[in-house]
């Protein structure tokens, strides 16, 4: 699906082709079959973790010595795409992959990156991030989850909301406070290996506007015993650093979603209006839906430039936080523009479930709420000025 006139990028490696060729392939086989169930069930199966796993899409950019496939960001960015080309975006690998094993191996200890990497890998352990809680999400620095020593190790209690593979993460990254009066630097990032936690337990699996079948779901703590081991690195008090470090791959990973589902709706909207007819001609024989898709096709091609810009600077180690903040704000307000105006364009159909446009648009609402509401985006860009 290459609906963009635009040649191939210069980080996309012949290596690259190839696994985007495989992941096309995989899902399209593995995963696309099963998406009417898990939509009408409201979850993917676990055993499909594995599977990903077993194919070599989960970790792809971790190195090999911890189970990865040794590549970088580009490894990434090429299956996530293919996630989303697929329609697949209730799965949340994009997230397992490249952050909660990035936080892993960025500031984990040797043991640790031995003990849980080549798990994440294989697709045995699911990850998670949990930041967000009831009474706080944009201001982390809000977060009343509490880690307290105690003798050996430490006692977690809180609760988190909105959790991305919450019913199947069972290992998840907590943000928590091992200093509750210190606030940004109280706060420390806790690994929690969740079918060994007595005292954790999974909340409901939220019900949501969009996304029917991504799994979102509350979790809660409640005294749950962690070994001193738990706490990512060695040192307390450096999480709110770590999480402002990794935020922009969280950014970038987003806007490559977004632009995949611009991709992804423009492909399908061409297609119908191409057979669809009204007063005796086709759809697409109107000016009018020439120059909506025309707009659509220049501003959708404009996005991948500027996200190709991002990931060939994100690879080399310079993307800076203003610009993975623009990225994720822009492309995810012009995906939620370039599917709505799609949608019009299947006029009835357009509304109708059975078609994969109108899931688009439900999908796309929350890309400009999470990974940072693009209002955060806009402070952090104001902040260059
Ligand atoms: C489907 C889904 C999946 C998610 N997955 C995860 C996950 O895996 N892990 C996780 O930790 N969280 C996750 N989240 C949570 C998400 O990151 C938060 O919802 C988001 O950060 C916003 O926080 P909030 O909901 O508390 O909104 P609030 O922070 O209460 O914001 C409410 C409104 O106020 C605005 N606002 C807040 N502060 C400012 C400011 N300073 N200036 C201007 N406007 C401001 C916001 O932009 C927003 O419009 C997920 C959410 C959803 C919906």
């Amino acid at each position: 699906m290459d609906i963009l006139n635009l040649p191939r990028p210069a980080w996309m490696t012949e290596d690259l082709v190839l696994l985007e060729e495989q992941a096309r392939r995989f899902f399209a086989a593995e995963f696309a079959p099963q998406l009417e169930r898990w939509h009408a069930d409201g979850i993917m199966d676990r055993a499909m973790w594995e599977k990903a796993g077993a194919a070599g899409l989960l970790c792809a950019s971790m190195p090999e010595e911890y189970g990865g496939a040794g590549g970088t960001f580009a490894h990434e960015a090429v299956i996530n795409r293919e996630i989303a080309l697929a329609g697949l975006d209730g799965f949340g690998a994009p997230l397992h992959s490249g952050i909660v094993a990035p936080y892993i191996l960025h500031y984990g200890t040797e043991e640790q990156k031995r003990r849980w990497l080549p798990r994440l890998a294989t697709g045995a352990l699911v990850g998670a991030i949990a930041m967000t809680e009831p009474g706080t999400g944009s201001d982390l620095q809000g977060v009343r989850t509490t880690a307290r020593r105690s003798g050996n190790g430490y006692v977690l209690n809180g609760s988190k909301t909105f959790i991305t593979n919450g019913q199947h993460a069972n290992l998840i990254v907590v943000v928590a406070k091992t200093d509750p009066k210190l606030g940004a630097k109280g706060v420390s990032l806790m690994v929690v290996e969740a079918d060994e936690a007595s005292g954790f337990r999974r909340g409901r699996k939220l019900k949501k506007l969009g996304m029917d079948w991504a799994d979102t779901s509350e979790l809660f703590f409640e005294d749950v015993a962690l070994p001193a081991e738990s706490l990512l690195g060695t040192e307390e008090g450096q999480g709110f650093v770590q999480l402002m470090q990794e935020l922009p791959q969280e950014r970038l990973i987003v806007a490559t979603s977004a632009v995949a589902m611009i991709e992804r709706a423009l492909a399908l909207t061409i297609d119908y209006v191409k057979q669809r007819k009204a007063f005796g001609k086709a759809i697409i024989e109107f000016q009018n839906t020439q120059f909506e898709l025309a707009e659509c096709k220049s501003e959708g091609t404009i996005a991948k430039v500027f996200l190709d810009h991002c990931i060939e600077r994100h690879v080399a180690g310079r993307l800076d936080t203003t610009t993975a903040s623009m990225a994720k704000y822009w492309t995810t307000d012009l995906q939620c523009k370039i599917v709505d105006r799609c949608l019009q364009l299947f006029g009835g159909y357009g509304y109708m479930d059975e078609y994969p446009i109108s899931r688009m648009y439900r999908d796309a609402r929350v890309q400009r709420i999470y990974a940072g509401t693009n209002e955060i985006m806009k402070l952090l860009i104001a902040r260059s000025l």
